[in-house]
């Protein structure tokens, strides 16, 4: 049975599940346990808080955890990351009082920074040859220099709401984080044999989720134009209508190109377009 840890409660949480429901791993976690079987794959999960998860993967309590790249570059406890999972995504970033001037990162120079964050902090300070004071703080980092605890944070972003209500602004993007996969990297066959399938279907659902099913009704005159404007993986499929002359054609098409696709195809002939998301799609 392999073990995987997730955030128990948290931002993370939600996704995690739905993301093992994706990849039909089914856990009741309606129960809150500690511990919960999937019903219907090899896999228990340990629910734990985000900042023990590296930890516990890495001294392969769980044999898999995921949680954000910012804790596992943070903990630094030498687990693998196998996988970016698309979700969760943020930056954490240096701010500073909004009615300071800013013109680099001297002005960080001598400064105080508040952080939970103090190794990924110390990192990019030495890369950049500053000179500043780490204040670790693991609550409200933002509150720090109105509080007079520092002269500028180090802290997750995302809308930038936070930061506005303290009177603080962005000035450095320093670390990009998502969600990710991570392993002990010392898995034994079994669950080696697990985590390929784990990742196959991963794999399976991160290409579903930019690609939309489409389907139209075309006249037959229209057929190999259809085909060179949506070439599918093979190629589409083609079935007669009742009506003679005219076919039913079912293809797969970039979510990005889904609008340029419709109006080409439209052009040619094509009526009565359904798209559809994709579930999964296994090339
Ligand atoms: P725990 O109780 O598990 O320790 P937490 O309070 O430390 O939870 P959350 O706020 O739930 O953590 O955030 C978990 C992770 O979600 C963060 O470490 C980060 O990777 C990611 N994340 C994405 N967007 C945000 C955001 N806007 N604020 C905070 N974290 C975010
Ligand atoms: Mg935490």
């Amino acid at each position: 049975m392999l073990r995987i840890a997730l955030q128990s409660k948290g931002r993370l949480n939600e996704d995690c599940l739905a993301l093992l429901k994706e990849i039909g791993v089914n856990i009741d976690d309606s129960k809150r346990k500690f511990l919960a079987k999937a019903s219907n794959f090899p896999v228990e999960v340990l629910f734990l808080r985000d900042d023990d998860i590296p930890q516990v993967v890495s001294c392969g309590t769980a044999s898999l955890g995921i949680v954000g790249l910012n804790e596992v570059v943070e903990k630094d406890c030498g687990v693998e990351v196998v996988e970016r999972l698309g979700f969760g995504g943020c930056s954490i970033s240096l701010a500073i009082p909004k009615s300071e001037q800013y013109e680099g990162l001297q002005w960080f120079e001598g400064k105080r920074i508040a952080t939970s964050y103090p190794n990924i902090l110390r990192g990019f300070l030495e890369k950049n040859g500053i000179a500043a004071k780490i204040e670790v703080i693991t609550g409200s980092v933002e509150i720090a220099p109105a509080a007079g605890i520092a002269d500028a944070i180090f802290d997750i972003v995302s809308s930038g709401g936070t930061l506005v209500a303290n009177g603080l602004k962005e000035v450095e993007k320093v670390f990009e984080s998502e969600a990710v996969l991570i392993s002990s990297g010392n898995l034994s066959d079994d669950d080696k044999a697990v985590l390929d399938e784990i990742l196959f279907r991963i794999a399976s659902v991160k290409v579903s989720r930019r690609k939309k099913y489409l389907l139209m009704n075309l006249p037959e005159s229209a057929i190999d134009e259809a085909a060179r404007i949506l070439p599918a993986m093979r190629s589409p499929t083609m079935m007669p209508l009742a009506a003679s002359g005219w076919y039913s054609m079912h293809s797969v098409v970039d979510e990005d190109e889904l609008w340029s696709k419709i109006r080409q195809l439209k052009a040619i002939g094509a009526e009565s377009i359904l798209g559809e998301n994709v579930d999964k799609l296994i090339p």
